[in-house]
């Protein structure tokens, strides 16, 4: 069986090294003939790690992954700790450590694994099209590639999944601007191993920390779309948002490099439940595209490609009955995802600033036992659990 798939980012290349490791025969295509990941790291929560674990990278993961033993809420004004708590009891209950990483070596990992010599760059995938016999996949330069089933692993601006599901799915503005990047660790802005969040008017401020002594960091605004902010304007414009918050968070603001800095309007997709149409199937975000405000979007890519090996797996069913298995297995639990997503989103960032408020008056009473069931309910969804 000969499986073509469609992107080589987190998605594409989980389901590569997947297929390939259950003796399915892959073709990668990707657009573009380098990879630049939007963002700068991304946190890989216990369900993505026993994913990219059982796809054998537990030992290079590790490698990269940053010390997140604990996590704390800090008021915005103030700096002053709204609550602070271990991480052990997460990991004791799921088996497992969440590991954030700096994405572009979650990516050279992936492509590494999986044989980046194999992954055919600059192939930008313009319409596919199916018969009882195979798949095929035309590209931007005229050529094609055939398959017995196709992968379309093409991001959140998939050009696939209008054609699995036959109308277009638009992108929904979540109201929000995230500014991210990475920046070498300094404890007076916050501590070296720990997830720290400054909050309040609806903002936040973010850092976690990666390997190489090194914080990942975001700053939310909620704001209009399509302001005409850029890298020039980047430093005065997050000192203008955040004029009057705590000394660390000015620390940060004068720290941070504007050149390597994403800003990164927030979107997702109204989840469908459609996933699959014959011999194709969408993985990844052009299958359910989340807003990032539970760190979920990249993992639950890495659990399709779990699940889909799996599926495949079963050599009495044909291909569209293995995809449609795929598709069961899925459908509910990256609804989940996206619509949790969608609700923290909301929360966070002052739709209904009364909730907000209320949000924070909890976290000055958080032990840790509310937000880590959370965490724990979320984690405990997956399917190596
Ligand atoms: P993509 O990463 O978008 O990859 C798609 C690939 O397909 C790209 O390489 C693209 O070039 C290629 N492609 C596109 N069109 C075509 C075409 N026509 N032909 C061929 N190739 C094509 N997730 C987490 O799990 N944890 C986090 O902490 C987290 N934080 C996030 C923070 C931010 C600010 C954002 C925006 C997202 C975050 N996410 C996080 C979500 C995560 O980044 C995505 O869910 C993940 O990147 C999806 O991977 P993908 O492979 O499906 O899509």
């Amino acid at each position: 069986m000969k499986a073509i798939i469609i992107g080589g980012g987190i998605g594409g290349a989980c389901a590569a090294i997947a297929l390939q490791r259950s003796g399915i025969s892959t073709e990668v295509y990707e657009a573009v003939k380098v990879i630049k990941p939007v963002g700068a790291a991304i946190s890989i929560w216990p369900n993505g790690v026993k994913c990219l674990n059982a796809l054998g990278m537990a030992a290079p993961l590790r490698a990269l992954a940053g010390n997140m033993a604990s996590m704390a809420y800090r008021d915005h004004l103030y700096g002053s700790e709204l609550t602070r708590f271990s991480m052990a009891p997460l990991v004791d209950a799921v088996g497992e450590r969440p590991c954030p990483v700096a994405r572009a070596e979650l990516q050279a990992m992936l492509l590494d694994t999986y044989g980046r010599e194999r992954v055919q760059f600059g192939k930008r995938v313009a319409r596919v099209a199916q018969d009882a016999h195979g798949v095929t996949a035309w590209f931007e330069d005229g050529s094609s590639a055939t398959g017995d089933l196709l992968i379309a692993a093409d991001g959140t601006h998939s050009v696939v999944r209008a054609e699995v599901l036959g109308y277009p799915t638009p992108r929904r503005y979540a109201g929000y601007v995230n500014w991210n990047g990475l920046v070498t660790i300094d404890e007076q802005i916050a501590p070296a191993d720990q997830w720290t969040t400054f909050v309040g008017e609806g903002k936040r401020v973010s850092l976690m920390p990666v390997s190489g002594n090194r914080f990942y960091f975001f700053f939310d605004v909620p704001l209009p779309k399509g302001l005409a902010e850029d890298r020039d304007s980047l430093r005065a414009d997050l000192s203008r948002y955040f004029s009057g918050w705590a000394e660390p968070v000015q620390r940060l603001i004068a720290q941070i490099d504007p050149n390597t800095t994403n800003r990164v309007e927030i979107h997702d997709i109204e989840p469908f439940s459609q996933l699959v149409s014959g011999r194709i199937a969408l993985l990844g975000d052009a299958a359910h595209s989340t807003t990032p405000d539970i760190g979920q979007g990249g993992c639950a890519a890495m659990e399709d490609a779990i699940v889909l090996a799996h599926c495949l797996q079963n050599q009495a069913a044909s291909v569209a009955q293995r995809l449609e298995n795929y598709q069961e297995q899925r459908v509910g639990r990256v609804k989940d995802l996206v619509l949790k997503a969608r609700k923290r989103c909301d929360i966070t960032h002052g739709k209904d600033p009364l909730q907000t408020q209320a949000w924070y008056q909890s976290l000055a009473r958080e032990t840790g036992e509310h937000v880590l069931a959370g965490m724990i309910e979320t984690i405990n969804g997956g399917p190596l659990n």
